[in-house]
Order: structure tokens, then C-alpha cells, then sequence
């Protein structure tokens, strides 16, 4: 095993560093975890927050969540899937932030994306207990029900980004473009159709053809952003107001990474 250098904090978390040790990638023999994690504590690895100044350490308190700004908490999020994409984590007690958070909550924002397993918003974007409201959906569309749950988020409880986020490879898009039909599924997928006939792509127009697909979700992000503003006057003017952010991205399934767009 090569000798470990203070500032590559990186190694201490990620699995390219196991598979050098045991040539299995999750395999860590307890005795070279033992010098990992010692030699990470050495460069400060562990217990240090890796949003800096933002420090999620243990749960987003009011005070430090109203200071911040709607691109301030974006700019968090990004940084926090960038973390992610890396294979670095903040090193986090989730019972510290499980009894900081039991007596009430300050999300900083609020984040729409698909039920897939893939793709789960607080683990992919390196984030803790009480940092966001996490509102799932097969093909992350805006119904009524997901547009009361947002007002709440921002008018009442103070989150300050709506966040929309779809992914490549997404099964409700590929189910949309092939019409498929299956009780309540069919009601879904006729949500998320508009994105389908709002697509311009040249190429396959297949559920096969994956850059069609991506494609399409992407549209269905921006369409749900669109809907969002229109059928809610509440967020529509939070925004106006420069009081909240309603932003998109798409997560790459393939590449771990997070396209932002406004
Ligand atoms: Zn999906």
C-alpha cells in the first residue's frame, strides 16, 4: 500500500483506495482501516464539515439557514454533489442530528425527483437530517398535492430553493413515451406526456434510444418548473420577491454528477 499524504483527504473515503488494498473494492481488512481512519483524523479529515463555512455538521439550525441566500443554498447543493461524485461524504453522527432536529425544522430548500432507487436526493447531494423537504414521484411531475406540499416548505416553514430534479434512464419517461397503460400508472404518465410532444430531438424518437429519453426528462423538468409558477401564485411570488429560487437539474445515473439549470 502507498504511503497516504495529509492533504489527499480524498483517499480515506473512497473505494479505489480498498480495491488497492485488497483488490476488492469494499473489502478494507479492520487493520487498514484502522491506519485509514487514523491517518485521515491526522489530516483532519473526520469531523471537519465538507461545506466549510456552511457546515451541516449536525442539522441546519433557523439562524443559519435564514442567513443564508437562495443561491447561497444552491451553490451548498452543488458543492454537496460534487462531494458525492467524488466519493468524499461529510463525515456525519445521524442521532446528533436526529435529537438537533426532533424539536422542530429549518430545511433550506425543497427537492422534487422521482421515486427511483437510484437516485436519492440527500445521499447524492451529501446532505443530513432537516436539510431539505424531499418530495418523490415516479417522473418527479407538480400535481396538487406536491404543489401544497412546496408551499409549505417555503411559505410556512421557510425553505428558501424548490429544487426539480430528474435523471437519465428514467423508467416514468421511457413509460410516457411507450403509452404504457397499468391502473393508476396510466394517470401518472399522462403528466409527464407533454414533455414528451414538447421534445424536439433528431434521432430514434424510442424509449430505447437513451439520449431521446434524456431528452425528454430534461423537458419534463423544465415543464414541471413551468407548472409550478403557474398553478402556484404562492411560490410563483416568493420568487418575484427574490425570496426563494426554483431551479432544475438533471442527475446523471452514469457519471454520479448533477446538471444545475435556472
Ligand atoms: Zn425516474
Amino acid at each position: 500500500m502507498r504511503e497516504i499524504k495529509p492533504n489527499e483527504r480524498k483517499i480515506v473515503m473512497q473505494s479505489k483506495t480498498m480495491e488497492d488494498e485488497s483488490g476488492k473494492c469494499g473489502h478494507l481488512s479492520r487493520r487498514s482501516f484502522l491506519k485509514l481512519t487514523s491517518t485521515a483524523a491526522a489530516a483532519g479529515v473526520f469531523g471537519e464539515s465538507l461545506f466549510g463555512s456552511l457546515v451541516y455538521a449536525d442539522a441546519l439550525g433557523k439562524e443559519k439557514r435564514d442567513k443564508m441566500t437562495p443561491d447561497e443554498i444552491l451553490a451548498a447543493l452543488k458543492r454537496g454533489n460534487k462531494n458525492f461524485s467524488k466519493g468524499l461524504r461529510t463525515s456525519r453522527n445521524y442521532l446528533n442530528e436526529q435529537k438537533a432536529t426532533a424539536k422542530g425544522q429549518f430545511p433550506a430548500a425543497v427537492v422534487l425527483s422521482c421515486i427511483d432507487s437510484r437516485a436519492p436526493a440527500e445521499v447524492i447531494m451529501d446532505l443530513g437530517i432537516g436539510d431539505i423537504f424531499n418530495a418523490r414521484v415516479a417522473g418527479n411531475i407538480a400535481n396538487d398535492d406536491i404543489l401544497g406540499s412546496m408551499e409549505f416548505a417555503c411559505k410556512v416553514a421557510g425553505a428558501k430553493v424548490v429544487l426539480v430534479m430528474g435523471h437519465t434512464g428514467c423508467g416514468a419517461i421511457k413509460g410516457a413515451i411507450d403509452n404504457v397503460e397499468l391502473g393508476n400508472l396510466t394517470g401518472l404518465l399522462a403528466k409527464i406526456k407533454p414533455a414528451v410532444k414538447a421534445t424536439t430531438f433528431k434521432g430514434e424518437l424510442s424509449s430505447k434510444n437513451a439520449a431521446y429519453v434524456n431528452a425528454v426528462a430534461q423537458k419534463n423538468v423544465e415543464l414541471t418548473m413551468t407548472d409550478i409558477r403557474k398553478k402556484s401564485p404562492v411560490l410563483a411570488e416568493l420568487e418575484s420577491k427574490g425570496m426563494i429560487k426554483i431551479a432544475g437539474s438533471m442527475y446523471n445515473l452514469d457519471t454520479a454528477t448533477m446538471n444545475f439549470f435556472a
